[in-house]
């Protein structure tokens, strides 16, 4: 079993994911707030720009963008 540092809150977990089992969740709400945006309004043109509207921050969209879901964002993006 490996142990890895959770991406998102620094703790120590075991598991193959990228950050520990209760960062998923908000990691989820986070998502969701972003799919909410996304949906309801216009591609902002950064990603600043997004964190301040859809309330998640800088980091965390970051790390989304390296996912496939969230990675057409950074073509949007100025
Ligand atoms: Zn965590």
């Amino acid at each position: 079993m490996n142990f890895k540092k959770c991406l998102r809150c620094g703790c120590f977990f075991a598991s193959e994911d990228s950050v520990c089992p209760s960062c998923q969740t908000k990691d989820e709400i986070d998502k969701n707030s972003i799919r909410n945006y996304l949906a309801n309004n216009d591609t902002p043109q950064n990603a600043e720009s997004l964190a301040f509207q859809s309330g998640v921050s800088i980091k965390n969209i970051n790390r989304f963008m390296e996912t496939k879901e969230f990675s057409p964002l950074k073509n949007s993006f100025k």
